[in-house]
C-alpha cells in the first residue's frame, strides 16, 4: 500500500516548486500536499511520520529559497478554504495560517482598524508572517498577535497565547511544525488615517525596494550597530554584483534579483561571495534573514 493512500487527490508526486515561491526558483519536492481540511492534515502529518518523511510548510514562498534538486521530503501547503478563512468581529481578527496578509491590510484600512499598517506591501500568509515575526521598521506583526493556534509533529492541536508568545526581530518562540491561525487584535482609528500611512509606507518601499523583479525580500538580517545590511553591502561595493542570473540590486544591496534563467545555486553563490566581502571588509558576519530548504 502507498504511503498516501486513499490521500491521492491532495498529494502529487514529485512536483515543481518553483512556481510556488517568489523567486520563481527551486526544485521538486518528493511529495507536494494540499490538505482540504484539518482531518486531512492531521492524516497526512501522521503518516508523514510513520514513514519518516520530513514535513516542510511553505506559505506563499516568498522569504525562501529552495534548492535546485528539490525536496526530499513532504511539503505542505495550507491553502484550501479551511486554512484561508478570516473572520472580523469588532476590533478582533481570526485568520487561518494560509489567509494572504496583503487583503488583510487592505480589508483593515476600509474597516479602520489599525495595527497591520506596518506589513503594507509584505507578500506572504498569515502563517509565515507569525513564524517570521514579519515586519519592519514601521513595526512587526508580533505586536497585534493575541493567540495562535498549532500542530506539532505528532498532529496534536493546541493554542499560545500572549504572555507566552515572544516575538523578536524576524523570530518568533513558535516551534510547533503547524501554524494553523491566529487571532490578531487590532484597535479603531479613522480609516482616511489608516489609509495615509498605509499609502506613505508603500511609496517609501516603491521607492526603495525593487518590486518589479523576481527576489526575496531582505536577504540579511540587520546586524547590530549603525549600518543595515544593505549600507554595508553597497559601501563593500557589491551593487550590481552578479552570479549567473543572480544579482545583488542596483536599488537595495540587500535584495538579490533572479533575472530570467537563474538558478538557486547562482543566488547562493552571490550570498556566499557577498557574506565573505562584508566580513572581510567591516568584520561583520552577516546572517540570513531567508530561508533557505536544501
Ligand atoms: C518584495 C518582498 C518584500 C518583502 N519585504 C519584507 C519586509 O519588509 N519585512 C519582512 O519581514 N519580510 C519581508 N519579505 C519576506 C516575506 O514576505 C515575509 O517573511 C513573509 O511573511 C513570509 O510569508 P510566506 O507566507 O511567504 O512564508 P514562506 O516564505 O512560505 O515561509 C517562511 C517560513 O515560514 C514558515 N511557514 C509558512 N507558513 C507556515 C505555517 N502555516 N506554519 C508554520 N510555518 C510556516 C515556512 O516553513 C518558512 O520557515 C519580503 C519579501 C518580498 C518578496
Amino acid at each position: 500500500m502507498s504511503i498516501f493512500s486513499g490521500l491521492e487527490q491532495i498529494v502529487s508526486k514529485n512536483y515543481s516548486l518553483a512556481r510556488h515561491t517568489w523567486y520563481g526558483l527551486g526544485g521538486p519536492a518528493d511529495y507536494f500536499i494540499r490538505p482540504d481540511n484539518t482531518d486531512q492534515l492531521v492524516e497526512v502529518t501522521k503518516r508523514c511520520g510513520e514513514s519518516n518523511i520530513p514535513i516542510y510548510v511553505l506559505g506563499a514562498g516568498s522569504n525562501l529559497l529552495i534548492a535546485d534538486k528539490g525536496i526530499r521530503g513532504a511539503v505542505v501547503k495550507l491553502e484550501a478554504e479551511a486554512f484561508t478563512a478570516v473572520n472580523y468581529d469588532g476590533e478582533t481578527i481570526t485568520a487561518g495560517a494560509g489567509a494572504e496578509l496583503n487583503k488583510i491590510v487592505l480589508n483593515c484600512t476600509q474597516k479602520g482598524l489599525s495595527g497591520l499598517e506596518a506589513l503594507t506591501g509584505i507578500p506572504g500568509t498569515v502563517g509565515g508572517a507569525v513564524r517570521m515575526n514579519s515586519g519592519g521598521r514601521f513595526g512587526d506583526i508580533g505586536a497585534v498577535v493575541e493567540s495562535v493556534t498549532l500542530m506539532d509533529n505528532q498532529a496534536n492541536m493546541f493554542e499560545r497565547s500572549k504572555p507566552d508568545l515572544i516575538f523578536d526581530y524576524r523570530t518568533s518562540n513558535i516551534l510547533a511544525k503547524f501554524i494553523l491561525g491566529a487571532k490578531l487584535q487590532l484597535s479603531g482609528a479613522d480609516p482616511e488615517q489608516i489609509l495615509r500611512t498605509v499609502q506613505e509606507i508603500w511609496i517609501y518601499k516603491k521607492n526603495n525596494q525593487p518590486l518589479s523583479t523576481k527576489n526575496s525580500g531582505c536577504i540579511f538580517k540587520n546586524p547590530p550597530g549603525p549600518n543595515g545590511a544593505g549600507a554595508l553591502i553597497d559601501r563593500a561595493g557589491l551593487k550590481g554584483l552578479a552570479v549567473g542570473g543572480a544579482k545583488v540590486s542596483e536599488k537595495h544591496a540587500n535584495f538579490i534579483v533572479a533575472a530570467k534563467g537563474c538558478t538557486a545555486k547562482d543566488v547562493l553563490r552571490v550570498i556566499d561571495i557577498v557574506k565573505e566581502k562584508v566580513k572581510e571588509k567591516f568584520d561583520v558576519e552577516l546572517e540570513l534573514e531567508i530561508e533557505i530548504w536544501k
